[in-house]
């Protein structure tokens, strides 16, 4: 119970168009730190929903979010954002302009290096624009800056959607390992089996809402 830091409570959101579905319903669940979890569930489901909703990013249209017992609309969203979550995109969103130190320095004040040397990007590509690199090396840049500063809430939309097997494999290795030794709540959508194996629980996302019957 201590360990808990993140929990839906009959959360339903539809998005606001003309003709208003709901896209999740009644959803309850909870997330502990020094945990990973894999949510899985097919193509329209509502995954980037609800992670978007774990992120702040939006609110439900109805039930709560609550980070540490607290409901995020009561708190400082922004705050909430800024130093208490990191998401990486399937689409990498890194700055073409920039290069890999300069695209994890924008997460804020942080040792690039120390973050590009845990996730496996060697020194002779710091100095590269981003759009010189694999898919692979993209997506372990895209992770180190999501790994800048302190964030206790790691969210990550199919991170290895577009991967090899081995690249999938380091990303894995550094997922798992921010949850289990640098104690974070780590939450993955994912399609891949290799990253559901890794977890600690895999969540199936039509079981646990109740827009999908
Ligand atoms: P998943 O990530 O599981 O594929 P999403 O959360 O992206 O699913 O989408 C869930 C449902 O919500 C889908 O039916 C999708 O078409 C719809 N949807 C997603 N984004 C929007 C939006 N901005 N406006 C209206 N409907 C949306
Ligand atoms: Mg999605």
């Amino acid at each position: 119970m201590d360990n808990q830091i993140l929990r839906l409570e009959d959360v339903s959101y539809a998005y606001r168009s003309k003709d208003p579905r709901y896209v999740l319903r009644d959803v309850r669940v909870e997330f502990r730190k020094g945990t990973m979890y894999a949510v899985t569930g097919p193509s329209g489901s509502g995954k980037t929903t609800l992670l978007s909703l774990l992120a702040g990013l939006d609110v439900p249209t109805s039930g709560k979010v609550l980070f540490r017992g607290t409901d995020i609309r009561e708190t400082d969203l922004l705050a909430y954002r800024r130093n208490s979550t990191s998401l990486v995109f399937q689409s990498y969103n890194l700055i073409d302009y920039l290069t890999v130190r300069e695209n994890v320095l924008l997460k804020g004040p942080c040792d690039p290096d120390e973050l590009l040397n845990r996730v496996g990007i060697g020194s002779e590509l710091w100095g590269r624009s981003v759009l010189k690199l694999s898919g692979g090396q993209q997506q372990r840049v895209a992770i180190a800056r999501a790994l800048a500063g302190t964030s206790e809430i790691l969210l990550a939309d199919e991170p290895t959607g577009n991967l090899d097997e081995e690249t999938e494999t380091s990303i894995i290795k550094i997922l798992t390992c921010c949850a289990h030794k640098d104690g974070a709540c780590v939450i993955v959508v994912t399609h891949s089996s290799r990253v559901c194996a890794a977890a600690d629980e895999v969540i199936e996302l039509s079981t646990i809402n109740k827009a999908v019957s």
